[in-house]
């Protein structure tokens, strides 16, 4: 698995243009940013961005902690709700919590009193995704009551929502979104108002509506090569290959794979490559009509996907050969496969691909920030 950090530098780059000169990041690395590896990523963005960069976002306590331990010392913020009995540990990180309600507030000025420091929250508003926030409709009536918790013991930076579907190809919904999230930053006591850092845009809303000009934006997906909505096309960021193990020749009516759901209708020439889903390629892929690239022209995969070994057709290709590098996921000469077309042969999202491309395969790392680069990025 190959990951190119100067892509992903300049994805982050578009969707801070896009986002307006204002606008500072909040770059999503949770999931072990998506699958390609939290601490090369955060060692790049934070060396090409050293003003633009907000705060580091993920999703739990213990992914916060892992940057921590890497040396990052700047902002991270925890978007998940964080359960009570984790909140202890947040704070010894110096995390940064999205909050939803009363409860959690209280919980973690119990923290602050206890610790005898003042710590840091975003509230999270709920305008229409449902898993967290407080909804939109009672920030008007609770925030006096919320403001009034939190006293001296918490700093409240932030105020955000998010959205649902700023994906689709119809921005409606996420417009009425945005529509209820003015609606209770408006409703919001004088002072709360002016300190609070607005954010609301994933990276879709980043590209597509400029991140709705908040003061912070929070790109994910686009950063790692997926699209964000319809023709919303970063640069290419991962690439999965592997080398082909054995070629053989095999006449009519020869099986492959588990079930044998192939069968040769003449003499085919079949790679087997050293990959599976136990890496991470689904099995979804062969029956969506999967493809990979080999010498830069696609070949069918054949039969069902196993845990170890995938096969592909390279009767059009005679010049293949044991050694040689078959892509999966990226480019090769003139073609290419996106992680989006793996995607929808497999009836998922991006999101899904890349975080579930396992442990086992090594993460090469290519295009590391050099001084000058930075330089020119900046
Ligand atoms: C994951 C996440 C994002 C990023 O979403 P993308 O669609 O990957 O850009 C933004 N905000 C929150 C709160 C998230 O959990």
């Amino acid at each position: 698995m190959e990951v190119d950090l100067a892509s992903i530098c300049g994805n982050a780059r578009a969707a801070l243009e896009a986002a307006g000169a204002a606008a500072r990041l909040v770059p999503m690395v949770k999931a072990d940013a998506y699958g390609l590896g939290a601490p090369a990523v955060v060692e790049a963005l934070s060396a090409a961005f050293p003003g633009e960069i907000h705060a580091f976002g993920v999703a739990a306590v213990s992914e916060g902690e892992a940057l921590r331990r890497q040396g990052w010392t700047g902002r991270v913020i925890v978007f998940s709700p964080t359960p009570p009995g984790e909140m202890e540990r947040a704070a010894e990180a110096g995390l940064t919590l999205a909050l939803s309600d009363e409860a959690s507030i209280d919980d973690w000025c119990a923290v602050a009193t206890s610790r005898g420091e003042r710590l840091p929250f975003h509230l999270e508003v709920d305008t229409g995704m449902g898993r967290a926030g407080l909804p939109w409709t009672d920030v008007a009536e609770r925030a006096a009551a919320v403001v009034e918790r939190v006293g001296e013991a918490l700093r409240w930076d932030g105020l955000f929502t998010h959205f649902h579907s700023a994906d689709e190809p119809d921005l409606g919904p996420t417009d009425q979104q945005w529509t209820r999230f003015r609606e209770a930053v408006a409703a919001l006591p004088a002072g709360v108002r002016e300190g609070a850092l607005l954010h609301a845009a994933n990276s879709a809303a980043t590209l597509r509506r400029g991140g709705y000009a908040c003061d912070l934006v929070r790109p994910g997906i686009y950063l790692y090569g997926g699209e964000a909505g319809p023709g919303v096309r970063p640069l290419p960021v991962a690439a999965l290959r592997a080398r082909i193990a054995l070629v053989k020749e095999v006449p009519a009516g020869s099986s492959v794979g588990y079930g044998a759901t192939y069968t040769a209708r003449g003499p085919e020439r079949w790679a087997t490559l050293a990959i599976g889903y136990g890496d991470g390629l689904r099995r979804a892929l062969a029956e969506g009509g999967g493809e990979a690239l080999v010498h830069g022209r696609r070949v069918p995969i054949r039969g069902r996907i196993s845990m170890d070994v995938t096969v592909v057709d390279v009767t059009g290709v005679p010049e293949a050969a044991p050694g040689d590098v078959c892509t999966l996921i990226g480019r090769d000469g003139d073609e290419e496969i996106r992680v989006d077309e793996v995607a929808a042969r497999c009836r998922t999202i991006s999101y899904e691909i890349l975080t579930g491309l396992t442990p086992r395969l090594p993460r090469v790392y290519t295009g590391a920030p050099s001084a000058d680069d930075r330089a020119s990025l900046r």
